[in-house]
């Protein structure tokens, strides 16, 4: 399924419980425009783009998610010296390990950079030869194990190191696909997810069947946050690399990422990674700014009240509702998704269509060609409103603009 599609269909459980804790103003979270100065030069202006009002979700073609104050603040702040970029990565990488209870962290180009690190640290270790050789070893291709239900897009980013995959289902059939030629395992901790297909091997049977056979273990959980302690999870699990997406619900730079794991393995992706001239991920460079600007959006993360930005969602979405079900059948309805991609309350609108006579398709179309600018999502029954990326000002201005095209299709 695509993201956009994902996200379209995000979730459909009803409301479980509401998170407790106060209604706090939470100005300080999310207000990343309004904070800077006023701009003097507009460049959406200038070159003639768009801007757009997120009311989705956190999507690479929506440029991902709204970098927070004080990773703008990294970023402005560290542009104006040069530093030994090996030095930065270590040290930053130091930083985010002990931030993170781990042995050691990088920072990638996204996820994906990540999972070709991570898998390149895997068929290389420190063996300078093959990291030039990559992606065409000499000898029997390199295999990589994962559930027959994770094969997903992602999955690109592992491949290109030149591996092929041996899918499996059931602790039994990984157990018997692993011989010489295993360099790692991967697990898609979104998958189920994504496909609404249970796990054939948990994670634990995972973790425990490749140390067995002393085979490193990766896990993609980039859109896995909230919940904050899944940052911690993995580790502990024993998984042997982990990655997370910058991008996403961390709001970091949207072309960083999160590698982090054993040291070892950590030591051998850097070794694969720019400022190296030659290796793999040469051309996935991440420039000086967004390493700071990763290091500061994580320290944000970890420090932030989680539930009180939890119980905002909340009230964005009543008050949303309150709007829109002034007029006649419209139905508004929590939705958090259980996870563990992408788990943040989300609403759905529905309304009686013999009486406001509008799809949510075609609402959602007049939203996006509509002045601003807003991305929605909708299915055939209803409509998906996002509700974590708005800025404060925005939750209304998405409201009335709902409200004022479905009024206009009143019959
Ligand atoms: C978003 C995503 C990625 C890619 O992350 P980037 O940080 O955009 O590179 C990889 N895997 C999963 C499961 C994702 O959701």
């Amino acid at each position: 399924m695509k993201r956009r599609e994902l996200i379209k269909n995000l979730s459909v459980l009803p409301i479980a419980g509401a998170a407790i804790g106060a209604s706090l103003p939470m100005e300080s979270l999310f207000a990343a425009p309004s904070a800077a100065p006023a701009p003097k030069r507009n460049f959406f202006e200038e070159l003639g783009v768009t801007p757009k009002i997120n009311a989705g979700g956190t999507m690479t073609f929506l440029s991902g998610s709204l970098m927070l104050p004080e990773v703008l603040e990294a970023i402005h702040s560290t542009a104006h010296d040069f530093a030994n970029m090996y030095e930065l990565q270590d040290k930053a990488g130091a930083k985010i390990a002990e931030m993170l209870n781990c042995e050691a962290a990088m920072v990638t180009s996204g996820a994906a950079g990540a999972l070709v690190l991570g898998t390149a640290a895997a068929l290389t270790g420190n063996d300078a030869e093959k990291m030039k050789q990559l992606p065409n070893l000499p000898g029997p291709q390199r295999e990589v194990i994962i559930q027959k239900s994770h094969r997903y897009v992602f999955d690109q980013a592992v491949r290109n190191t030149g591996i092929k995959f041996v899918e499996v289902e059931g602790p039994e059939q990984m157990e018997n696909a692993i011989n010489e030629n295993t360099v790692m395992a991967l697990f898609f901790n979104g998958a189920i997810s994504w496909f609404g297909v249970p796990d054939s091997i948990t994670h634990e049977e995972f973790v425990a069947i490749a140390k067995k056979h002393n085979i490193p273990t990766f896990i993609d959980a980039a859109a896995d946050v909230p919940p904050v302690e899944n940052l911690f999870k993995f580790q502990k699990m024993g998984f042997d690399m982990i990655t997370f997406s910058g991008g996403k619900m961390i709001m970091g730079p949207q072309s960083a990422g999160l590698l982090f794991g054993r040291k070892d393995l950590i030591e051998a992706a850097k070794l694969n990674n720019s400022p190296h001239e030659c290796p793999i991920s040469r051309p996935m460079k991440v420039n000086k700014e967004e390493i700071f600007g990763m290091y500061a959006a994580l320290k944000s993360y970890l420090e932030r009240d989680h539930d009180a930005e939890w119980q905002e969602w909340l009230d964005r979405i009543k008050r949303i509702s309150k709007i829109l079900e002034k007029l006649p059948t419209v139905k508004c309805e929590t939705i958090i998704n259980p996870g563990p991609a992408n788990a943040f309350p989300t609403m759905k609108v529905s309304w009686d269509k013999t009486k406001i006579v509008i799809n949510p398709k075609e609402v959602t179309k007049a939203l996006d060609e509509g002045t601003p600018s807003i991305i929605a999502g909708g299915g055939e029954d209803a409509l998906s409103v996002g509700v974590v990326l708005l800025q404060p000002k925005q939750v209304d201005i998405v409201a009335n603009r709902i409200k004022e095209i479905l009024e206009e299709n009143i019959s």
